[in-house]
């Protein structure tokens, strides 16, 4: 029996084909309307329904290079189930250069939302009737906030042998957050709802970083596989080594101050290790950031301006410090140029 096709906003895809749908989400005050892309790749084959999108923070861009890449890559040519790819989920922030909507909320706070909500919960639930309610899993890009970087990661909720852990481990970056939940989120939402869901972050917003898109696309292929919506590559089964951490917590500013970074992103840290320094401009005053606990910087400020109390250095936690240390060495060798080759 041929398979049924896929509807999505009133369009439908015939099994084996692609289409680009304008969700509408919205009209600007000018009367020009605004749509949420979306790219549906629907199989010949029956299989997952894989939402992948990128900038619901509307400055966190990086996943936006990452959903063109895998829509331009051959490997989905094949594919068994569906991928729905949305590579800008914010469209207003996304044109503005900021992480919010127009009336300042946080889209990825506002889920489940509501249609008689506020802007921010209408979008929301427009989003999540149209096209994540569809979804089987979900695979959400984000960056650090704006002037802040992140050391490629995943997010996720582990539970020993459930589908979200495995689809953690088959992403094969070097840091598993097993990351509380927040409320509102999309990843919240989707958890609720007993759909299996993680959250990549990596890299600064507003910024294209190779080294954060590269093994994003990477990571989202292999999630794809070991979903069994693509075939096993024949060249590489085992993902690359990945730690879970059991914790994270940030270093702030102990004073306000200019700052100067001692420590870099992925580098291990020791308890009592001095991460920064801040100091007025004279000099005058100088307060050490110091680290709480041993672990890796998996986050980190590139504003060298700080006030007190912000938060400049994320460290995670783990049991296998030195198995996380060397997963973090061997990913910087494959994604960073070595300094000469700059
Ligand atoms: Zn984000």
């Amino acid at each position: 029996m041929a398979r049924a096709p896929f509807e999505l906003a009133g369009v439908r895809v015939a099994p084996g084909s692609r289409a680009q749908i304008d969700v509408p989400i919205a009209k600007l005050y000018t009367h020009a309307p605004l749509h949420i892309p979306v790219e549906v790749v629907h199989g010949r084959q029956p299989g997952p329904v894989l939402l992948v999108c990128g900038a619901i923070h509307g400055d966190e861009i990086n996943g936006v290079e990452i959903v063109r890449r895998l829509l331009r890559s051959s490997a989905i040519r094949r594919l068994r189930g569906t991928l729905i790819a949305v590579p800008i989920v914010n469209v207003f922030g996304f044109v503005q250069h900021t992480r919010y909507l127009p009336d300042r909320r946080d889209l990825n706070r506002c889920f489940p939302g509501s249609e008689a909500g506020s802007l921010g919960s209408r979008v929301a639930a427009l989003f999540r009737e149209q096209i994540a309610d569809q979804a089987t899993h979900i695979i959400d890009l984000h960056t650090g906030a704006i002037h802040r970087t992140n050391l490629p990661q995943v997010r996720a909720q582990l539970q020993q042998g459930s589908e979200t852990a495995a689809m953690a481990e088959a992403f094969g970056v070097p840091v598993i957050l097993n990351a509380e939940l927040r409320e509102g989120s999309l990843r919240a939402y989707a958890q609720s709802r007993g759909v299996p869901v993680l959250t990549y972050e990596a890299g600064e917003a507003l910024r294209f970083d190779e080294w954060a898109i590269a093994p994003g696309v990477r990571g989202v292929l292999r999630v794809m596989r070991q979903l069994g919506m693509l075939a096993a590559s024949r060249r590489r089964s085992q993902p690359p080594a990945a730690e879970v951490a059991n914790g994270s917590s940030w270093a702030r500013a102990p004073i306000d101050g200019i700052l100067r970074p001692r420590t870099r992103l992925g580098a291990r840290v020791a308890k009592g290790q001095i991460l920064g320094v801040v100091a007025d401009p004279f000099g005058n005053s100088e307060d050490e950031i110091v680290a709480n606990a041993d672990g890796i910087v998996i986050g980190m400020s590139n504003l060298p301006l700080a006030n007190e109390g912000e938060a400049l250095f994320h460290v995670a936690r783990f049991d296998a410090i030195e198995e996380a240390e060397n997963a973090v060495e061997s990913f910087q060798s494959d994604y960073e140029p070595a300094p000469e080759t700059l």
